[in-house]
């Protein structure tokens, strides 16, 4: 499923099957998450994919040749971070989400929306045993970044997770059992998602932009809304954070330096690193983490798409191939 230019919709177009290059290896793809990161390129929020482009970083593969870290047959994940230069002062410091020259799976190199695809052995994940083909790609991008942030949240008891979807379930189940208290925020009303968010073990789950009764040590925002930070910043204590996880988000509306006072803190969360993902994937199966997923054939990449862009998954879509 090919993307020709932001705002037109996918196509099925018959490529020639991608080789292999010196320690790459070659996959049949099995499933691939669709993540909000897609719905970016798509929509041109995201300003210089590789075009035209074939999408998807949440990728679920066989090994089929190529490479010497993995046999043919191995399961393996693809996740966002397809390369990293490991020169620049961000790779020698243990920091290559932040490289300079870092490529990206799925927006500057083609992704897992697709039969085959072709990726850097270094970059890629063993899939544990545990979780099926589909339950495991939301696994390489909703938890994996999810996991990131929370960790960036440190020992935050009482957590925020603004937006619950597909990342934010996942993030609730691994906060939950480490004994953390959960408070899901949606939109106002949203009763079935705050239902969802309660049986996953939040504590509270309610309007995202009133917040919830007490006060929370740090929130978590998913929503790529931008006014979601000067509401969570009036729910943290003194001293406690505010982490973006989006890769993109609504312009943050102006608000009165009251708001940050008190040492509470603002920040992103950008990428991943493979510590990160080698990290998540040995703790996803202990929670253990159930991914609520919905199915889609690859060829309705463009409704999951759809769907997800109009707020109607709860799950996360996930394409069988
Ligand atoms: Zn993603
Ligand atoms: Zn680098």
């Amino acid at each position: 499923m090919v993307l020709d230019a932001p705002r037109k919709p996918l196509h099925p177009l018959e490529l020639l099957d991608p080789t292999p290059a010196a320690g790459q290896v070659l996959l049949r793809v099995l499933a691939c998450g669709v993540c909000r990161t897609d719905l970016h390129v798509v929509d041109g929020e995201l300003s210089r994919p590789k075009l035209p482009l074939v999408l998807g970083h949440q990728i679920v593969g066989e090994v089929v040749s190529g490479g010497e870290r993995f046999r043919p047959g191995a399961r393996v994940g693809v996740p966002w971070l397809g390369w990293t230069c490991g020169e620049c002062r961000f790779c020698l410091s243990g920091q290559e989400n932040l490289c300079d020259r870092a490529r990206f799976t799925g927006y500057d190199l083609d992704g897992g929306y697709a039969e085959l695809v072709v990726a850097d052995e270094r970059y890629c994940f063993s899939i544990p045993e545990r979780f099926g083909d589909d339950e495991a790609a939301p696994l390489l991008c909703a938890g994996l970044i999810g996991y990131r942030s929370l960790h960036s949240a440190g020992d935050a008891e009482r957590i925020g997770l603004y937006g619950f979807g597909s990342s934010a379930h996942i993030v609730c189940q691994v906060a939950v059992s480490q004994g953390r208290s959960v408070f899901a925020g949606t939109r106002a009303g949203d009763a079935e998602t705050q239902e969802f968010a309660r049986s996953l073990g939040a504590a509270w789950a309610g309007d995202a932009l009133a917040g919830p009764p007490e006060e929370l040590d740090a929130v978590i925002v998913f929503a790529p809304v931008g006014a979601l930070v000067p509401a969570a910043l009036r729910h943290v204590r003194k001293g406690g954070s505010v982490i973006c996880a989006g890769i993109h988000m609504s312009d943050i509306p102006s608000f009165p330096y009251e708001l940050l006072w008190g040492e509470r803190a603002i920040r992103s969360v950008a990428n991943l690193t493979r510590a990160d993902g080698d990290e998540f994937l040995a703790l996803a199966p202990t929670v253990p983490v159930r991914t609520e997923i919905e199915l889609f054939a690859l060829e309705d990449a463009n409704e999951a798409l759809d769907r997800l862009r109009g707020g109607a998954l709860r799950a996360a879509a996930v394409l069988v191939v």
